[in-house]
């Protein structure tokens, strides 16, 4: 299996970039990447623009590796919206599966996050005793 193989496999969300490094940095897995993407879709108009106005590095919290933490440094570009009637000037372009508006984690680790969120909440909501995990009838 070739690294490329190996890495669709483990990381088939990141189809989308360049995996340009990946790092074991303490308890942390990172991973430095970059966008490929010739163009990018303005999230106002949907109008596709290549004029790129500046890039700059994102710190993308994702799902574990493992049981390790994994961190993506994604190298991203901000970009001229071409539609002049268009209220974005600028935008910043998003990765399917690694990146949403303004987010600091992977749609996948916010997908995690929001069923622990909600299985620690019905727990809460459950304990006839309104008491934290050390609950004999929680766990
Ligand atoms: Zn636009």
């Amino acid at each position: 299996m070739s690294v490329s193989e190996l890495s669709s496999v483990v990381f088939p969300h990141l189809h989308h970039v360049r995996i340009d490094r990946v790092s074991s940095a303490g308890r942390s897995v990172r991973i430095e990447a970059s966008t490929h993407l010739v163009h990018a879709l303005c999230p106002n108009c949907g109008l596709a623009s290549k004029r790129v106005h500046n890039r700059y590095r994102r710190r993308i919290g994702d799902t574990a590796t493992g049981s390790r933490e994994t961190l993506i440094h994604l190298r991203v570009r901000l970009f001229f919206c071409l539609n002049a009637a268009c209220e974005k000037q600028i935008f910043a372009e998003q990765v399917p599966g690694v990146t949403v508006g303004h987010g600091r984690h992977s749609p996948g680790l916010g997908a995690v996050l929001t069923a622990l969120a909600l299985a620690l909440g019905v727990r809460a909501l459950t304990c006839p005793h309104s008491c934290p995990a050390r609950c004999p009838c929680c766990g």
